[in-house]
């Protein structure tokens, strides 16, 4: 594998992973709009209108130490409504690097938010790592890790709220 930029590894619960936050912010660079503004359903448009309030100060700090842009995530997908008027939702953010060792498949999904193979980041946020299986466009020919970040989004869109699913 080659790298160009200045190798760091993050160390984060179970995992450790090899990442270029150098890399990683030119491949953000390249990208125009998250996810949830390319796809038009509802849950999408909702995670898009409360983006800039669901994320906690610890997950914006790893973001920003990955070199991950908060407002171009590669999917966000609605996982669950917690009831009260209150979502659960995993985002997904790419990273150039690899995982050093830790597991590679994807774990945060309904009803495993709470389980401990998540680091919790504080207000009902937790995040983890996965390989990933379908980065953007501006990481193709790079080596990859797919950041997974569980939330609890409000409803905060004027479309009728998704029926309680459990
Ligand atoms: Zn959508």
């Amino acid at each position: 594998m080659c790298f160009d930029g200045v190798m760091q590894v993050v160390e984060l619960r179970k995992w450790s992973v090899r990442c270029e936050p150098d890399l990683t912010r030119e491949a953000y660079a390249l990208m125009d709009s998250g996810s949830a503004e390319a796809c038009g359903c509802e849950e999408c448009f909702n995670f898009a209108a409360t983006r800039h309030l669901v994320y906690t100060p610890k997950v914006l700090e790893l973001l920003e130490w990955l070199g991950i842009d908060p407002l171009l995530e590669a999917e966000a997908r609605h996982d669950a409504c917690l009831g009260g008027g209150r979502h659960g939702y995993t985002v997904c953010f790419y990273l150039v690097g690899e995982i050093a060792s830790g597991p590679a498949t994807p774990v945060a999904r309904a009803g495993a938010r709470t389980a401990a193979s998540l680091e919790s980041a504080g207000e009902g946020s937790a995040v983890g790592f996965c390989t990933g299986d379908d980065p953007p466009e501006a990481f193709k020919g790079l080596p990859v890790v797919c950041l997974e970040v569980a939330l609890t989004v409000p409803w905060v869109s004027n479309a009728p709220e998704p029926e309680l699913t459990g």
